[in-house]
């Protein structure tokens, strides 16, 4: 589904990436982990067309799509969760929802003819959706008044509902309660078996070595190794990786 060729990005003196390889195969979770400041994030930054890299190649669905901008890289099926969360605070769950079905931009004319019709189905979906992980109750409460882990479910279920063939998630449970971490879990692996691809950055070694088929292990800007799970848990480089940050 995705295939990462050689990819290079520098900032100033900092190589962030600096030859990275790796491919994503369709409908699996695969993670990407790594000590702090390992191009993870800059990873998904490419992807996603808000950076361009020196060198390398991005092939989504047998598509190039180096260098592409955001738009039309969003349009191909590419849905992300932001590091940082990016939810409206005064608006209510449901209408922080509704503007992930809104994106394409025929919202303008709907509003002008009055098409309510296409709203009651996207509310529909969106009850449905919230219905998923239990949270129907908090459809119509302000954003800001969540907890921090509820916020960041609402903004999974956000990136989820937006159009997409391919999810990357970034850190979907930083900050997030033990409960609140079972729930994504459980959220990830039944999105998985309805057929869904996952890419996922994640600092929690539990939860991610407990949902992925497969992990692939960055540091200063490379693939050190990828396999799956239980390679990855005894792989003596990974361990070293993570003991010196
Ligand atoms: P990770 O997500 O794995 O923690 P990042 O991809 O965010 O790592 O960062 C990799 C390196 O690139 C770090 O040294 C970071 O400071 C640097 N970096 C990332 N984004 C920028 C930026 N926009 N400007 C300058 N340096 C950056
Ligand atoms: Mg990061």
């Amino acid at each position: 589904m995705l295939r990462i060729k050689n990819l290079k990005k520098h900032f100033g003196g900092v190589k962030a990436l600096d030859g990275c390889d790796f491919e994503v195969g369709q409908k699996t979770i695969t993670a990407l982990i790594g000590p702090n400041g390992a191009g993870k994030s800059t990873v998904f930054n490419l992807v996603s067309g808000i950076m361009k890299p020196e060198s390398g190649k991005i092939v989504f669905d047998n598509k190039d799509i180096t260098g592409l901008r955001p738009v039309k890289i969003s349009n191909l099926g590419i849905s992300r969760l932001f590091q940082q969360t990016k939810l409206f605070s005064n608006l209510t769950v449901k209408e922080n929802l509704l503007l992930a079905l809104d994106n394409e931009d025929t919202k303008f004319w709907k509003n002008l003819f009055g098409l309510n019709k296409i709203t009651r189905k996207k509310e529909g979906k969106i009850k449905e959706t919230l219905k998923l992980i239990g949270l129907e109750k908090f459809e119509n409460i302000l954003t800001r008044d969540l907890s921090y882990g509820q916020k960041r479910l609402i903004e999974l279920l956000r990136t989820i509902l937006n159009p997409h063939k391919f999810l990357m998630l970034d850190e979907p449970v930083a900050g997030v309660t033990p409960k609140l971490r079972e729930e994504i879990a459980k959220v990830l692996l039944k999105l998985k078996q309805q057929g869904e691809t996952i890419l996922l950055i994640e600092h929690d070694m539990g939860f991610t070595l407990g949902i992925a088929d497969e992990v692939v292990v960055m540091e200063k800007g490379k693939v050190i190794a990828q396999g799956k799970p239980d390679e990855i848990k005894n792989n003596p480089e990974v361990l070293e990786a993570y003991l010196g940050e």
